[in-house]
């Protein structure tokens, strides 16, 4: 018997994961490259943890919480790079511990998604992984390549449609004000394209914040990217959700949002536009101002 959960290095997981019970598969991010991301710049390096240190970790949680555990999220950056028979054998086990389970995600990159065929994305649903969570940030490639994302706008597609075809929900973030004053437009025009060809089953809205130990930050310590005001970003919100031509559930749940929006689109676009314009209309001065984040 193991001593509790045992978890290595930042433990991130999406807010709507928040009462989930989180157990380590991976530990690191085998990408770590992203200039906008702090997470583990640090260290540890990546790695997948063994099966069998998963299971018993899942076998602890059995045996201290019970069988009724609703739903689970399997961190760190990227589990989905776990070998497809493994992560199988991880589910068909945590299905078999907790039989009243209702979803079980992780986070994936579109680039190791993309090495999975359509074919090992189906084993995974079968055997019980419901939903993934993909950092699209932008669909523009000039944008992926200025922030080092290791994807384009191509792959990001195939990847999400990979995912749908395999019948896991899927679950996109976008980052506002990631094209800085230069590709604003360039970088919702091209975004709106990705996410209308994938139509993901959520989209998440998040806004750049600059966040120490990034390369991000020094660029703009060094004046070469300029963040965009309160109300630059309010208009790529809403350019972005009038020209969207999806069925997704979007949602803006993220503490680094000048304000909230939610809905489904399309029936729910009237209404998120109007809180747009009504935001629109609020003096810069009274949003929360660009700072460095801590953490
Ligand atoms: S893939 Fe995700 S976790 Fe890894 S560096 Fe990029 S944003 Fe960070």
């Amino acid at each position: 018997m193991t001593q509790g959960l045992r978890y290595t290095g930042p433990i991130y997981r999406p807010p709507s994961e928040a009462h989930s019970l989180l157990v380590q598969a991976t530990i690191g991010c085998p990408w770590n490259k992203c200039t906008f991301c702090m997470i583990y710049k640090k260290g540890p390096p990546f790695r997948i943890r063994p099966v069998k240190d998963i299971k018993e970790d899942l076998l602890w949680a059995y045996n201290h919480y019970g069988p009724d555990i609703q739903t689970i999220f399997f961190p760190s950056g990227n589990t989905i790079i776990m070998k497809t028979q493994d992560f199988v054998d991880i589910l068909h086990y945590t299905k078999h511990l907790f039989p009243h389970l209702q979803r079980i995600t992780i986070y994936g990159s579109a680039q190791y998604i993309a090495q999975k065929t359509v074919d090992d994305l189906k084993k995974l649903a079968d055997a019980g992984l419901s939903r993934i969570h993909v950092g699209l940030e932008s669909g523009s490639d000039t944008i992926l390549a200025h922030v080092k994302k290791g994807s384009t706008a191509a792959l990001q597609t195939t990847a999400g449609c990979h995912i749908k075809q395999a019948g896991i929900e899927l679950s996109e973030y976008i980052l506002l004000g990631l094209g800085g004053k230069q590709y604003s437009t360039k970088h919702i025009k091209e975004t709106t394209k990705v996410l209308n060809n994938i139509n993901p089953d959520f989209i998440r809205i998040r806004t750049l914040l600059p966040k120490i130990n990034t390369p991000f930050l020094e660029e703009i310590q060094k004046g070469t990217f300029t963040l965009l005001s309160p109300h630059e970003i309010l208009q790529e919100t809403y350019t972005l959700i009038k020209e969207l031509q999806v069925t997704s559930y979007i949602i803006s749940d993220h503490y680094t949002n000048y304000i909230q929006v939610q809905g489904t689109l399309p029936q729910d676009r009237e209404t998120m536009l109007s809180t747009m314009r009504t935001a629109l209309k609020n003096d810069e001065t009274s949003f929360r101002k660009p700072y460095i984040g801590t953490e």
